[in-house]
């Protein structure tokens, strides 16, 4: 009996489970491979909404994909696990004990072999060795850190409250990541503020929120234009944005820029720079960049194996790299789900991945938003434009969700969400 080719998919973020779905339905089901994901968390979440789940704003449960249940309605396989090694010459992975929380190992070590494998384990953010950074700041790059940090910023916020004294949080990096947590954080204290805190007596506490930014400007990948309107929006809610500083350490106070000065804050959040997890120099040798994303060819074939592909944030495109985007995970994900059964059944060649920019959103809680269309066309900003830049924003999510439920249950799903707006309350509170 001719065993099935065994394809294996490192990571159920936007890239591997979209794929590993796709796949389950055109080779799963019928059969042709045997398609294994492997994660080292429980379930999947939109990284792009994950400023929402560090300020509150948006709840865990229901926005969360179980993979086990993904897997079985969807025709492939889930094994929990961290991916610590690739053995590229006896083609097996190693996957790393799972333990409890109490440390007790309830799944041993454990090796998988593959025909094929697609690595899309994400990014972390880059501290760039900044002393102090590792000990002293929280990031939010997955939803354990997200959850993390809202525990923290929830505690602080009652103390705030306790002792009506203010709450400052500074948060490094003026991407997009920073910029929409700065201002998601605003919106969660203005809907903290009308609970009745009667226990302390005292007025909602005054956030100070500083944004640092090492460049010139935030949002350096909008046009320009953008950049200083989200500023001045910022700006106008009460952040304190300071571009042009670059940080040179951290400690338990706060952060101490180039120039000397001190930004003095309670949290500190590092949302700057990206780099692959440090886990890739691991990986059999494969050939790296200087921030450990994986060399892929533009096929996405990893250089140097062709049984290796890599996409999404891990993976860098040899002398044509794309921007570590959700727009460019997913169709990087859609090109592997297309070409890669006939590549594995017939070995047709995988034709180059071509990134078609759809544009960007940025939105800024329930303030204002912007999208920067191909071509230079920004549209966005003031009231009623920048509502349906941020719908815009949210229906990106919506349709993440549809392509991984299918659309009824898409649909039901968002039903669901409203209805729940009626019954829970619009923050975190425990
Ligand atoms: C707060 C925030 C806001 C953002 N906003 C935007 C935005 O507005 N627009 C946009 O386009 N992009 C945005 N991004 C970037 C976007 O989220 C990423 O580009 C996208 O998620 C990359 O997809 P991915 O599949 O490569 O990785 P991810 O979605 O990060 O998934 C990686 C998966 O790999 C798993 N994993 C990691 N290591 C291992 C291992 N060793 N073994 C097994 N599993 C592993 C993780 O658990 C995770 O499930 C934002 C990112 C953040 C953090």
């Amino acid at each position: 009996m001719i065993s099935k080719p065994e394809i294996l998919i490192v990571g159920g973020g936007v890239a591997g489970l979209s794929l590993a779905t796709r796949l389950g339905k055109s080779m799963g089901k019928h059969g042709k491979a045997r398609i294994t994901l492997i994660d080292k968390s429980f379930s999947h979440v939109w990284k792009p909404m994950l400023h929402c789940f560090a300020s509150g704003t948006m709840q865990n449960e229901n926005d969360r994909i179980n993979f086990i249940s993904q897997a079985s309605g969807h025709n492939f396989e889930f094994w929990p696990g961290e991916v610590v090694s690739i053995d590229r010459v006896r083609q097996e992975v190693v996957l790393s004990p799972l333990c409890a929380a109490d440390g007790t190992v309830v799944l041993e070590s454990r090796t998988i072999k593959y025909d094929t494998i697609v690595i899309a384990i994400g990014s972390c953010a880059n501290d760039f060795g900044t002393p102090g950074v590792r000990e002293n700041c929280l990031s939010i790059d997955n939803l354990v850190e997200a959850n993390a940090f809202n525990e923290k910023f929830r505690m602080e916020l009652l103390r705030a409250f306790a002792n009506n004294s203010e709450l400052d949080i500074a948060i490094v990096g003026g991407g997009a990541t920073g910029t929409q947590l700065a201002a998601e954080l605003h919106k969660a204290l203005e809907i903290v503020g009308p609970f009745n805190l009667h226990a302390f007596g005292k007025p909602p506490p005054k956030l100070r929120v500083t944004l640092l930014q090492s460049g010139p400007r935030i949002l350096p990948a909008f046009p320009e234009s953008v950049s200083a309107a989200a500023q001045t929006e910022l700006e106008r809610i009460g952040v304190t944005v300071r571009t042009s500083a670059r940080v040179a350490g951290a400690n338990a106070t706060g952060f101490t820029l180039k120039d000397g000065t001190r930004v003095s804050a309670k949290l500190r959040v590092w949302a700057a720079g990206v780099k692959a997890p440090e886990v890739t120099t691991t990986y059999g040798g494969l050939a790296l960049n200087n921030t450990g994303q994986i060399l892929v060819k533009a096929n996405l074939s990893a250089i140097g194996d062709e049984h290796i592909f890599a996409l999404g944030d891990c993976s860098y495109i040899d002398g044509d790299p794309m921007p570590a985007t959700a727009q460019v995970a997913q169709q990087q994900a859609r090109h592997l789900a297309r070409y890669l059964p006939a590549w594995i059944e017939k070995g047709q060649k995988i034709p180059p991945c071509v990134f078609h920019n759809k544009g960007a959103i940025v939105a800024l809680g329930k303030y204002n938003g912007w999208a920067a269309l191909p071509g230079g066309t920004v549209w966005g900003g003031g009231f009623s434009h920048g509502l349906s830049a941020r719908i815009a924003h949210l229906l990106l999510y919506r349709q993440h969700q549809m392509e991984l439920y299918g659309f009824y249950r898409g649909l039901m799903s968002c039903f669901s969400d409203w209805v729940d707006t009626f019954i829970r309350p619009s923050i975190r509170l425990d």
